[in-house]
């Protein structure tokens, strides 16, 4: 792949774990190694990583392959820590790019120190690209910004643990294209089954890299464990992502596509929804032992469906067709 990789564990556990991991990275074809130190939970009480007593295991993973290595830098003295210990990638998590405060504190920290190589910086949870490229602009002048897309905290209806809403992605690199953009396919697929389509979907929207996280043994991962790859499965990974050239390079085409596709989703949502309700009417009309068709009550449906397809600017015939699709559908869920 021409773009930038980045791969490692989500939690740098043990030095031997970081040395394995470095190595099966390196053997992938992989340039740039990736273990946090300092684990951003949620709750309490989860594994909050090894902190600092983990970074000269980063240090000798480097220096035993080769590998350029980067960490996660919550706060000024975590900026310190690596800079003093020659790592001069770092990345700033998404619960940090929703703290302008935080950011503005790890920015004076770099810029105190005379700045680092390369500064990656993941979208904030919420779907808000003023705060993603608020944080982008406290860090300009401090070495050069990567950011990356990791997906947004949804309703957790889904299939991802973070939805990727492509359509916003799109627009950042549209509005941004001197940015390196990467996608960590990782966080938002959740699961290690899901990384491989998003990886694509996301080569396939141009981006410049992936940020994957894997490790020696997934299964006995302390954080992040079902959405890590094994070793296998990350050479398995690389050998079937394609780059399909300049297919939908066009940045309007682009959006556009990806506007489409969140459309389409909340579309399904909703038919889905509307089913569920069906179902829940259905129950309703074998208690009371009322029939499940109403002709009155269809009639009535279907008349305000025209009136309001017509003010919508779509075709009545069009809009009847759907709902006659809809209607078959719930009377044989009914029955
Ligand atoms: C991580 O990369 O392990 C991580 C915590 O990511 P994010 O900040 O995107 O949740
Ligand atoms: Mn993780």
């Amino acid at each position: 792949m021409k773009g930038l990789l980045i791969a490692g564990p989500c939690s740098a556990e043990s030095e031997e774990q970081v040395l394995q991991s470095a190595i099966q990275v390196r053997d992938a074809g992989i340039g740039l190694f990736r273990a946090g130190l300092w684990k951003p939970r949620t709750r309490p009480g989860g594994f909050e990583g090894v902190g600092e007593a983990g970074i000269g295991w980063l240090v000798a993973a480097r220096e035993r392959t080769g590998l350029d290595v980067c960490t996660e830098a919550a706060c000024a003295g975590h900026v310190r820590i690596c800079l003093d210990n020659g790592i001069t990638t770092i990345w700033l998590g998404a619960r940090t790019v929703a703290n302008p405060f935080a950011v503005q504190d790890i920015a004076d920290a770099l810029r105190a120190a005379g700045g680092c190589r390369r500064i990656l910086v993941k979208n904030p949870p919420s779907p808000d690209l003023e705060l993603w490229l608020g944080a982008i602009e406290r860090l300009q002048g401090c070495g050069e910004i990567v950011a990356v897309h990791r997906g947004f905290k949804g309703g957790g209806s889904g299939p991802y643990r973070n939805d990727p809403l492509w359509e916003l992605a799109v627009e950042f690199r549209a509005g941004h294209p001197s940015i390196p953009l990467l996608c960590d396919p990782s966080h938002i697929a959740g699961t290690r089954e899901l990384v491989p389509e998003i990886a694509q979907r996301a080569l396939d929207l141009g981006f410049d890299g992936l940020m994957i996280e894997t490790h020696p043994n997934p299964s006995e991962a302390l954080s992040d464990s079902a959405q890590q790859l094994s070793p296998k499965e990350l050479e398995a990974l690389l050998a079937l992502l394609v780059e399909r050239g300049n297919s939908g390079s066009d940045p309007v085409l682009e959006e556009l596509r990806a506007r489409l596709d969140a459309i389409d989703e909340q579309l399904l949502s909703v038919i889905a929804g509307r089913m569920e309700v069906c179902r829940n009417i259905g129950e309703v009309k074998k208690r009371g032992g009322l029939p499940i068709i109403q002709p009155g009550r269809w009639e009535e449906v279907m008349r305000k469906v025209e009136s309001r397809a017509s003010e919508l600017g779509l075709d009545k015939g069009f809009a009847r067709r759907i709902f006659e699709i809809l209607h078959a559908e719930s009377v044989s869920n009914q029955e």
